[in-house]
């Protein structure tokens, strides 16, 4: 298939190589196969995309937000337009299947659709206030901002990332995972092609370590948003402290699912394979753990052994396939290693799946069979850490204040769900479950018309939802005194 890459950093509206000249190999984690090399960008290069933010600020904070939304609008049609030609490089950077990847795009284009919409509210306000004069407040943009994004939902996280800053006013510099950065440049140029002026939008590729550091200690960047493991987010939220500006940390989870003795069986099994093993198991907002009543865990877990033997495993551009492979070697490293764990441990049964499928080919990419392990004991890492692959433990409860209490037993709270029809059952989840987002009878579904973001070691801070402007707005206020 014949793919269109823009495989240079995006720099003040222009291609460019690192100053260093250096580059990286992505490749596929289906076949292992060389698709581009890109630019390994230097300090050097991190300076050159923020002073081209810089240089554009004034320029793009003074366009109408009508028109910014203008181009937003232009872009999300494009996108559209390309999207089968997107769809096949997404996937073939990342590895999820070509339907992940066009749900992906058309989620990207929607969220600069939402954002057209919200223009009309970039205002202040008109405050009377106690004695002779009035007040007003006026709303104005940060200047740069900046994001660092992980590689299991490039396209959607960077929409999520640049569309509220981009519509305030900002500037804005994105820094991509090294494995997925081919989607992230190619949706750069697009909306360059709708008409965002040069240096509004810049990314540059390059290693966390280097090139995410730098940006994130760069004087002129006044907010970082940062979407990764909970472990960088921390090394992220101290250089962002030490340099005062405004920092958003989404970070891991581990969701629970709540099967209640009420559930839908049926819609509660599809839930499961859905909400676990989409793009692989690589969803921060994927079902982690999943405790199920004990009156119905046998019919539950044999309909869901049912319904994960049915997946099929190969590349993500067949289109007969169900799960992709992983997206990196380390991640299938990890999750065998869970499994060694799980056996020699004795943690868990292992129903299906925990192992490398045997199709042609398969040892060429990071693929892995879907895998359930019931009767899984409380100290197993299944249950403690984030397990960001094809990986699902189940675990059998008494009743719902027990589901709560092991629910809530986790450093990560980000999402979490409940399956029930009885409304006491749904409003005591709703009120009692730690998490940013609490799902009813589904789960994985997010929008950016409402806020998403996590608690506890899942971050803080919210993506989304028609606040999250005030996140990339200043607020002046004008006292104004009258004769
Ligand atoms: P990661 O933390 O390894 O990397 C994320 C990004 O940070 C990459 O661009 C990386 O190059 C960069 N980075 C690495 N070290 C850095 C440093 N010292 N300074 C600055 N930047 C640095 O995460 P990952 O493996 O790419 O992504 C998977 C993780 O992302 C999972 O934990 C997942 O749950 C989480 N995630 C969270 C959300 C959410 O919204 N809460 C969404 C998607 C993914």
């Amino acid at each position: 298939m014949q793919i269109m890459v823009a495989m240079k950093m995006q720099i003040n509206g222009k291609a460019a190589g690192a100053c260093g000249g250096e580059c990286f190999e992505v490749k596929n984690p289906a076949t292992g196969e060389l698709i581009e090399q890109v630019p390994k960008g230097t300090e050097e290069d991190v300076s050159l995309a923020v002073d081209a933010a810089v240089s554009a600020f004034e320029g793009w904070a003074s366009t109408s937000p009508q028109q910014r939304g203008m181009v937003f609008y232009r872009a999300a049609g494009l996108v559209r337009q390309r999207k089968e030609e997107l769809a096949a490089l997404l996937t073939q950077e990342q590895g999820k299947t070509l339907s992940e990847a066009r749900n992906e795009l058309e989620g990207f284009a929607h969220v600069l659709e939402y954002y057209c919409g919200l223009t009309g509210s970039l205002r202040g306000d008109f405050v009377p206030v106690p004695g002779n004069g009035y007040a007003f407040t006026v709303k104005k943009p940060l200047g740069v901002c900046a994001a660092i994004i992980p590689w299991n939902m490039p396209a959607l996280i960077m929409g999520w990332k640049i569309a509220p800053a981009l519509i305030s006013g900002n500037t804005f510099v994105l820094k991509p995972a090294s494995n997925t950065p081919l989607t992230n440049l190619t949706l750069a140029s697009i909306l360059n092609e709708a008409g965002l002026p040069a240096g509004v939008l810049n990314v540059v590729t390059g290693p966390g370590e280097t090139t995410g550091e730098s940006l994130v200690r760069n004087s002129n960047v006044r907010k970082i948003s940062f979407t990764g493991e909970s472990k960088t987010g921390k090394r992220v939220a101290e250089l962002a402290a030490s340099g005062m500006k405004r920092v958003a940390l989404e970070l891991g989870g581990s969701d629970p699912m709540i099967v209640c003795d009420d559930a839908d069986i049926e819609s509660a099994v599809a839930g499961a394979v859905r909400g676990r093993f989409y793009n692989c198991g690589q969803t921060c907002t994927a079902v982690k753990r999943l405790y199920v009543f004990e009156s119905v865990a046998e019919e539950f877990t044999r309909k869901l052994e049912a319904g994960v033997k049915k997946l099929k495993v190969g590349n993500g551009l067949d289109k007969t396939t169900d799960m992709g492979p992983l997206s990196n070697r380390r991640q299938l490293e990890f999750i065998k290693e869970l499994v060694v764990e799980v056996k020699e441990k004795d943690e868990g049964k292992i129903i299906t799946g925990g192992k490398v499928p045997a199709f042609k080919g398969s040892d060429k990419g990071y693929f892995f069979e879907p895998t359930l392990v019931s009767d899984v004991s409380g100290d197993s890492r299944l249950l403690k850490e984030e397990v960001f692959g094809p990986l699902l433990p189940i675990v059998t409860v008494k009743n719902l204040e027990e589901a709560i209490g092991e629910a809530n037993r986790s450093i990560y709270g980000l999402g979490a769900s409940i399956w029930t029809k009885n409304l006491d059952r749904i409003r005591a989840g709703c009120e009692q479950l730690n998490a940013g987002i609490i799902w009813v009878n589904q789960h994985l579904k997010v929008a950016p018309e409402v806020p998403f973001g996590g608690v506890k070691e899942s971050g803080f801070g919210r993506e989304n939802g028609p606040d999250i402007l005030s996140e990339y707005l200043e607020t002046r206020t004008i006292m104004v005194k009258t004769p």
